[in-house]
């Protein structure tokens, strides 16, 4: 009998070799165990067997393969479950238990397998004295042998399979510079290799999230303070963390510069993760942190050279000499275009609190709800010297229904004084980054020389062709003004005006009193014209208008209306005479200003003789 059971051991041992050989071409090898249990069941005449282990994710007995497929395998799970729980504590070979399954003979034997813990579960006719210890022992070595040894080539397949995984990954991480793609890239990865567990990504910066990945933010403090993942991403280090209830581990993403976020991995119940997976978990951190890296400064760079390009174009534009309210113009559009903003405007401050909108600011800037921006701004610069960002103006702000609660504002400072501010504007709070406004303030600080030449640059312009008593303007400016005039209009009237007496005025009142006449005549003159007509100071006490576009007709109302708001207004009461010419445009016979000066003089000369007081029209040109 024993003789039997020697034989039937080395049968057993033939046919694993033979099973062995054919590892290699084998594709699963649950094919080859499944053969092995055959082979057993066969060559010692057992009923069936089945195999079991230990599921460490799940946390509970599994069969594996069984030859029988008529036994019921949740029956023999109970069993088993049973018989090792009747033994547990005590090391009394439990290596090979026995008991009874369905009226029949069942024995489990403990194998000894590195990658999980494995049972046979054998079911027998025959009893248990049949069979020695030490033949029972055979089984189990030979058994564990040949199951260590598919299981470590199936481990090294899986193994290789994986790297393949993390090289594919890594692959299409450097192809992507979008940080979110990335971060789709590893969730994806993890999902297919662990579909059990779920996943966060804790990040310590904002990011879009356009494939709706699990994103958490990383809280420092707080109901959301998780200290795990805060210790992961403060050490670098891989985290685990594990309780009845469940488990975590916490990988960090990191990069050469710094630590991105924490790769996030839940699993329910205590789960004993293999070295090898927390590696691959680890790996794959590292991995995802040195791409996220590269994209974040691929876009930082890109940003960046975005913003170089703007301030670039904008100071070359600005240093081609544009009107004020060009430049103000040109730059409100950069302005509302690279921002988005809803509102942009420039507002000089003057020593009496008004501010001044310029021209080229936005719409908004020139209605009444602009001044309670300005002047919480002009208040908070006062006090504080410095650029305002302000994400919700209504927390700041007491004015009630304000139109827009995100605030950037930039002090334009010239020899060390703020004389006004670059204001940019959006509805909705928290609607800038602070990206946006370290951009403007840089872009305003380039352009704030350019905007104060533009405005010295207009003053001087105005300076020259002002006269400096009436401030009416220059005779060589209204020269200009008649020839372009001549070249534009299809007409235009031309009034030249002296004050009568003036001498005796002078005689009389004195010089000083004679110069208050002239600018209460100039003011006269000012304010009974249009925006395009030109009032000019001729020389000495004459004065002059041109009025383009305007026919004779109107030309000697306007004239006489003159005439009588003098006679009326002034103080000494003083009395003016008007010599008035009209030109017409005729391309047979060009008119020129030095003729219509002419006849204008004429008529005055005219008109003087005649007893002062009056006006003269000189029609004919000859
Ligand atoms: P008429 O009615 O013929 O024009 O007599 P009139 O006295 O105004 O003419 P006249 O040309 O003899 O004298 C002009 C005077 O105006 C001479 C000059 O001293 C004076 N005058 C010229 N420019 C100024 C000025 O800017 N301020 C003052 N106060 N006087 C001026
Ligand atoms: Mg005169
Ligand atoms: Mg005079």
């Amino acid at each position: 009998m024993e003789g039997l059971k020697e034989y039937t051991l080395l049968k057993f041992r033939a046919a694993l070799f033979d099973l062995l050989a054919r590892e290699e071409e084998a594709t699963d090898i649950t094919e080859l165990i499944d053969e092995m249990l055959l082979i057993l069941c066969e060559t010692m005449g057992f009923s069936g067997i089945a195999l079991i282990s230990r599921n460490y994710r799940a946390n509970q007995y599994v069969v594996e393969q069984c030859t029988d497929r008529s036994i019921h395998l949740d029956n023999i799970l109970v069993s088993l479950e049973e018989t090792l729980q009747s033994v547990e504590g005590d090391p009394l070979d439990s290596d090979i238990l026995c008991t009874d399954f369905q009226h029949q003979h069942a024995y489990i034997i403990s194998l000894e397998t590195k990658a999980k813990p494995t049972y046979l579960y054998i079911i027998s006719k025959e009893e248990t004295s049949t069979y020695s210890l030490s033949w029972w022992k055979e089984i189990q070595v030979e058994c564990s042998k040949f199951l260590n040894r598919l299981y470590h080539q199936e481990h090294r397949a899986h193994q290789e399979q994986r790297y393949e995984q993390l090289y594919q990954v890594t692959n299409k991480f450097h192809s992507s510079m979008n940080m979110s793609d990335i971060l789709y890239q590893i969730i994806h990865t993890l999902e297919t290799v662990y579909p059990h567990f779920t996943y966060f990504l804790l990040l310590s910066h904002d990011i879009n999230n356009p494939h709706n990945l699990p994103i958490k933010h990383l809280h420092y403090e707080g109901d959301q303070f998780d200290e795990n993942a805060m210790k992961a991403y403060v050490s670098g280090k891989v985290q685990i963390h594990s309780e009845v209830s469940h488990s975590m581990l916490n990988a960090p993403l990191i990069g050469k510069q710094g630590i991105y976020g924490v790769l996030q991995v839940r699993a329910a119940g205590k789960v004993n993760m293999p070295e090898d997976e927390i590696k691959f978990i680890s790996l794959l951190g590292i991995t995802a942190g040195s791409a996220l890296e590269n994209a974040q400064l691929y876009q930082q760079s890109k940003r960046v050279i975005e913003d170089l390009k703007l301030i670039n174009e904008t100071s070359h534009q600005l240093n081609s000499n544009l009107r004020l309210a060009d430049t103000i113009h040109y730059m409100s559009t950069q302005i509302t275009s690279f921002f988005n903003a809803s509102a942009v405007g420039f507002v000089l401050f003057s020593q009496n609190r008004k501010s001044k909108v310029l021209p080229g600011s936005t719409s908004f800037f020139f209605t009444p709800g602009i001044y309670q921006y300005v002047d919480f701004i002009y208040e908070k610069f006062l006090v504080e010297h410095d650029a305002l960002f302000i994400n919700d103006a209504t927390l700041q702000m007491s004015y009630k229904d304000l139109p827009f609660c995100s605030i950037m504002a930039v002090p334009m400072i010239q020899n060390e004084r703020v004389t006004g501010a670059a204001i940019v504007l959006h509805e909705k709070p928290y609607f800038f980054s602070f990206d946006n406004f370290k951009l403007l303030q840089s872009l305003i600080h380039h352009s704030t020389l350019a905007f104060t030449n533009s405005m010295l640059r207009e003053e001087l312009e105005k300076l020259v062709v002002t006269d400096h008593l009436t401030k009416l303007f220059s005779r060589g400016y209204l020269d200009d003004k008649i020839k372009d005039s001549m070249v534009q209009d299809p007409y235009g009237t031309f009034i030249l005006v002296d004050i009568d007496n003036f001498k005796r005025i002078n005689d009389t009142y004195g010089h000083q009193i004679g110069d208050q006449v002239i600018i209460q005549i100039a003011n006269i003159i000012k304010s009974n014209i249009r925006a395009k007509d030109i009032g000019a100071r001729w020389g000495g006490e004459e004065l002059a208008l041109y009025l383009p576009s305007v026919s004779l007709e109107a030309g000697i109302l306007i004239g006489n209306r003159l005439l009588q708001k003098v006679r009326e207004q002034t103080n000494p009461k003083t009395t003016i005479s008007c010599g008035v010419s009209f030109w017409k445009n005729e391309a047979e016979d060009p008119d020129t200003a030095q003729q219509l000066f002419h006849r204008a003089d004429k008529a005055l000369y005219q008109a003087k003789n005649q007893g002062k007081n009056q006006l003269v029209v000189q029609k004919s040109r000859v």
